[in-house]
């Protein structure tokens, strides 16, 4: 392809880009192809003569597009909102353009400097302790792949500070802390690092809060049997049903231990610390005291398009004591100064993509204000969601509706059921069993299922940016419809001896 082939080839693919955005709400959310699909549709191998790119471009209409799930759909509820601005691709299109793996300063001086001063911008919008800020020369921010790869490099970096505070403590005795809540990150980092994990038990009455109680009576059992646990991956807004951990509470504890490394996982909640009214739940002042390391994904509900998970850490020294590998091809008279970052050493790579691009086209398009604006719209469209399930007669709220996220099941409030016996818990599982079947078998909505304290439920998570309160309210209908619908099949195999 040459310049001016790029050219038309470019604006097709923008013109039909902005064609899927105008049909995106009369499309289905789910696909509906069968696993296999695409290779029953494809050659088996690459073809012998350069194809003629009209062709391809067609081809990812016909074949890729039908084998999407529609993230961006209105009417998307699942998991957590993954976030795509127009903004966000068009810095995307730039960044690949030029293609830079900027691992050190002299690579690409503006990657890395527009990503300190990109983190630096995200840290204040969020309402992070001077401390985080690159300006600081100590602490610092930069941007990874995903929150799991930020928990990894926090995990390495706490493990590498230990080893250097106690060199005799072996390394089958070191311990990472997690809650039963915590997201499978945790027990990734353990799995791929070969140690221990150790998930504390949170309650449903303290709303799946780790707090401290529990953390203080854990290091003292741990530290009876000579274990050393190293580092808590704490979680502010968890993603079964957007939990809290007890921040506030857990700092107060790490005062008598120090060695324990606090980091705290935000990849879905902390983008709501733009928001100053929801700091205090959110424990920013605790954070900004006590996290060693803490880390949200601007990719999911903060409008930037995948991948963009920020990470800052109270000392970057933890980071490069912990990862600085330099070759002698590496070294760059900047790098060997201490002059500028070399983002190689805080991260796990070498390589790196030019990420902060995204946050800036999208911090300036948006403003911190239609940053805020929008986290406010998405949590006010939730509550409109809760307010109409707890009124309604056959749905609950599983949880107080947390941000942006509610959980809710099917419960029936005896009397729709011409019976006055409550329940039992395996009956209401299966019941709602059979009704996440019947939701999931739809192809205009999407909601996945979670279990808490042994009760299935389902999730409703929103923020997908073209969500209006009609999508909302659309969902709920279709929602209690599928209830009572469930509830007569459930009836009837009832009936017929089934259940
Ligand atoms: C989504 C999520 C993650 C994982 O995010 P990745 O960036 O895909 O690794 C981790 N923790 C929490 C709380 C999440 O919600």
């Amino acid at each position: 392809m040459d310049i001016e082939q790029f050219r038309k080839a470019g604006y097709q693919a923008i013109d039909r880009i902005c064609d899927y955005y105008y049909t995106l709400q009369d499309k289905s959310v789910v696909s509906s192809v069968k696993p296999g699909y695409l290779r029953d549709s494809l050659p088996v191998e690459a073809p012998e003569a350069g194809e003629d790119f009209q062709k391809i471009a067609d081809d990812y209409q016909k074949f890729i597009i039908p084998g999407l799930t529609h993230w961006q759909h209105p009417s998307f509820f699942a998991f957590f909102p993954t976030g795509c601005t127009f903004e966000g691709m068009l810095a995307d299109l730039y960044a690949s353009s030029t293609m830079n793996p900027g691992f050190n300063w002299a690579c690409s001086p503006a990657c890395t400097e527009l990503e300190a001063v990109m983190m630096d911008w995200a840290a204040k919008l969020l309402g992070l302790s001077p401390e985080f800020l690159n300006t600081s020369g100590i602490g610092g921010g930069s941007m990874q792949s995903t929150a799991s790869d930020s928990a990894l490099i926090a995990v390495v970096a706490a493990r590498s500070l230990y080893q250097r505070r106690h060199p005799s403590v072996t390394q089958s005795s070191l311990v990472i802390y997690t809650t039963t809540q915590t997201h499978s990150l945790g027990l990734k980092a353990g799995l791929i690092l070969g140690l221990s994990v150790r998930a504390l038990e949170v309650t449903w009455e303290d709303k799946f809060s780790l707090r401290g109680e529990t953390l203080r009576k854990a290091l003292e059992g741990d530290e009876r049997e000579g274990k050393k646990p190293f580092i808590l991956l704490a979680t502010v807004g968890t993603t079964s049903s957007g939990a809290i951990d007890n921040v506030s509470e857990i700092g107060a504890v790490t005062k008598d231990y120090p060695d324990l490394w606090v980091h705290v996982d935000a990849a879905w909640a902390g983008v709501a610390l733009s928001c100053p009214e929801y700091r205090e739940t959110l424990h920013l002042n605790a954070i900004n005291e006590h996290a060693h390391s803490f880390c949200t994904n601007f990719h999911k509900w903060g409008l930037t398009n995948f991948d963009a998970s920020t990470l800052w850490v109270r000392d970057r020294k933890y980071l490069t004591d912990a990862l600085d590998v330099t070759p002698p091809f590496l070294r760059s008279a900047e790098g060997d100064a201490g002059t500028v970052i070399d983002y190689r050493n805080w991260h796990l790579a070498l390589g790196r993509r030019f990420r902060s691009l995204k946050l800036w086209f999208v911090l300036r398009s948006f403003g911190a204000e239609g940053f805020r604006d929008y986290i406010r719209r998405t949590i006010n469209l939730n509550n409109i969601f809760a307010s109409l399930v707890s009124a309604s007669s056959v749905l609950s709220l599983m949880t107080a509706p947390s941000l942006a996220l509610s959980v809710f099941r099917l419960d029936p409030k005896s009397a729709s059921l011409n019976s006055t016996k409550a329940l039992s818990p395996e009956t209401l599982n299966d019941l709602n069993r059979i009704y996440y079947a019947r939701i999931s078998a739809r192809k205009d909505i999407l909601l996945t299922q979670t279990v808490l304290n042994g009760a299935v439920c389902i999730r409703f998570a929103v923020g997908a940016a073209r969500t209006e309160e009609v999508h909302i309210r659309k969902a709920y209908q279709l929602l209690s419809e599928e209830g009572k619908l469930a509830l007569e099949e459930w009836t009837k195999a009832g009936q017929n001896g089934n259940v």
